[in-house]
């Protein structure tokens, strides 16, 4: 697997070649009445707002033609059309059709025109992998959901290369061990089995270069919903960019094919906090926290002095952080308020461990390392400490 750090600006011959000028719209409607706009295929079966309309919003028109209603204020909806969803800017100090181009709306493309740098500089044999991380651009129609659907987000995408299968077994079995790997990831950050679910695009809403997808859904709080796609995508990329490969063992050339899981960061970060966020009863109130696994948790463990105004505490609980931080990161120093106080705020950041340092450790070199989840709390020997925070 070769990382790779494409351009977000690039040719815009890459996005004719690659489908996105043409085809990469969403359908889009407008209200006649509130002049607000939807994107037609997500406007939900029943209405938003009460808005004394009847809940059937597709009534039958004239002829065929559906008439459809405003969720928003049961308004009359303008017919469909076809909205790009690149945003477009300008290159150079010219403004015109000539130097427009847009904003990347997918990292894959830069895989594929890099393919050859790639092969040129590293000379991978087939199979191998090209992935990126890096930002993606799409003026959504109606984003919203938080984290969900924004404009400007974070993708991981893969491109697997393959030679090209001899039938349909040679891509399909590649194919599953990548739907295993995606689980496998979304599961080692903390993402339940049971909260996921794979739907297989039908073959009539498959996007136009790909020859099977499925979409891993996550339970999200307003609904199943994408959280990584997985895509066969045949020859159709490369081909289109006119590049090639050639193989040294039969000495031939041909074009590779592509299997790509494409990962949503945002969006595996939203499933990764619904998952954590959790409420439970503790010393007799009600308490909220993140139970993330210690892999992901933004810090890892936090150290206390039980006071603050006792100086030979606070120094203690100094070098017991300075120890701490050279073994895990990052490491948080708090002596501020009332210790339940400090559980409670690094509860609900998902610290795993908490450290306290206390008029004891001064006599035995022991600490009370607290538990997030039970609230447990044991005291353990300084030297041991290192060794039980590792993750
Ligand atoms: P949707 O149907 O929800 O618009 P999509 O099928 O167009 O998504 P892809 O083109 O397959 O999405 O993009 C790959 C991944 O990028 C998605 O699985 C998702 O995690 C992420 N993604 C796509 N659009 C957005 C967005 N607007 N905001 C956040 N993440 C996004």
């Amino acid at each position: 697997m070769f990382g790779l750090d494409a351009a977000i600006l690039m040719n815009p011959k890459v996005w004719e070649a690659s489908g996105h000028t043409a085809g990469f719209s969403d359908p889009l409607v407008e209200c006649k009445k509130c002049h607000k706009r939807f994107r037609a295929d997500k406007i939900s079966p029943t209405p938003k707002s009460d808005f004394g309309v009847p809940e059937v919003r597709l009534r039958g028109g004239d002829g065929n033609e559906a008439v459809r209603q405003c969720p928003e204020c049961g308004g009359e909806l303008t017919e469909e059309k076809q909205f790009n969803m690149m945003f477009k800017t300008f290159i150079g100090a010219v403004e015109g059709t000539a130097s427009q181009i847009y904003l990347r709306p997918e990292t894959a493309q830069g895989i594929f025109v890099n393919f050859k740098n790639v092969v040129d500089s590293m000379h991978p044999k087939l199979p191998f992998g090209i992935a990126q991380i890096g930002k993606s651009f799409r003026n959504e129609i109606t984003p919203g959901d938080f984290l969900f659907r924004v404009r400007e987000f974070e993708q991981m995408e893969i491109e697997y290369f393959i030679k090209p299968p001899k039938n349909d077994e040679d891509w399909q079995t590649v194919f599953e061990h990548w739907r295993s790997e995606i689980h496998g990831w979304l599961e080692s950050i903390g993402i339940t089995a049971g909260s996921l679910s794979d739907f297989e695009v039908p073959k009539d809403d498959l996007a136009h270069y790909s020859k099977r997808t499925i979409d891993i859904f996550y339970k999200y709080p307003f609904g199943d919903d994408e959280v990584v796609g997985l895509a066969y995508r045949g020859d159709f990329d490369l081909k289109n960019h006119k590049i090639d490969y050639y193989d040294e063992e039969p000495k031939e050339r041909f074009v590779p094919h592509a299997i790509e899981p494409s990962f949503g960061v945002d969006r595996a970060l939203l499933a990764a906090f619904c998952e954590a966020y959790t409420e439970d009863e503790m010393s007799g109130g009600k308490r909220v926290f993140m139970k993330f696994k210690p892999e992901i948790a933004p810090i890892k463990a936090a150290v206390f002095p039980l006071l603050k105004n006792k100086p030979e505490l606070v120094a203690k609980a100094r070098e017991v952080y300075e120890m701490i931080k050279k073994e895990i990161q990052p490491v948080v120093f708090d002596d501020n308020g009332n210790i339940g106080k400090r559980y409670r705020r690094q509860d609900e950041i998902g610290t795993p461990y908490c450290v306290t340092v206390d008029f004891d450790t001064l006599e035995d070199n022991t600490v009370t390392l607290r538990d997030r989840d039970t609230g447990e709390q044991e005291r353990v020997k300084i030297e041991e400490l290192a060794s039980r925070l590792k993750i």
